[in-house]
């Protein structure tokens, strides 16, 4: 049953085995381009926001206080 998966780094497409010690990447190059999109935005990850607060009020923000 075992399958062989072909893993590609996800930067260059280069093949890649797990056991190499850059995985998912396939060299420290490729990890640091990763790096450098996360640190430029490129990756974009939905954070909740603030201005949501104004949806429920003052009231409810009064106690949201209380519960820790
Ligand atoms: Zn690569």
């Amino acid at each position: 049953m075992a399958k062989r998966i072909q893993l590609r780094c996800p930067i260059c497409k280069k093949a890649v085995k797990n056991t190499d010690p850059d995985f998912p990447f396939c060299s420290e190059r490729c990890r640091t381009i990763d790096l450098g999109k996360w640190a430029s935005g490129q990756y974009v990850i939905s954070s909740p926001l603030k201005d949501t607060e104004d949806e429920f009020g003052p009231e409810s923000e009064a106690d949201r206080s209380d519960e820790e």
